[in-house]
């Protein structure tokens, strides 16, 4: 019944059968990892690009 699973990043079989992400324990942590950095990068990207643009909307609206 059960198809084997296996790692996306590394090929490992992966065992835990509630596993949806297609990714083995050790890749599971790197990956979250990851998307906090990237979040956190995205953040800060976004904050430079579109900071300035932000203030002076808020600015505008303080004004009215
Ligand atoms: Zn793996």
């Amino acid at each position: 019944m059960s198809k084997e699973k296996i790692c996306r990043v590394c090929g490992r079989i992966i065992t835990d059968e509630k596993n949806k992400t297609g990714l083995c324990p050790k890749y599971q942590k790197v990956r979250n990892n990851i998307a906090g950095l990237g979040l956190l990068a995205s953040l800060g990207i976004g904050l430079k690009k579109y900071g300035p643009k932000i203030a002076s909307a808020a600015i505008k609206l303080v004004k009215k």
